[in-house]
């Protein structure tokens, strides 16, 4: 599971970055960028879920 680092989000998706290599967006905040959180979500004590 992939998080915003800037806003938390998990409505985080891959776009193509082209010869920057992988390219991450959120949907929520709009941040764009290469660094991504990911998680082990299973051990998150959030109350999303995945249902
Ligand atoms: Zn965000």
């Amino acid at each position: 599971m992939f998080r915003c680092p800037s806003c938390g989000s998990s409505e985080v998706y891959r776009v193509a970055g082209g010869c920057l290599g992988e390219l991450y967006r959120c949907k929520k905040c709009g941040y764009t960028g290469a660094f991504i959180v990911e998680v082990d979500y299973d051990r998150a004590p959030g109350n999303e879920r995945g249902e």
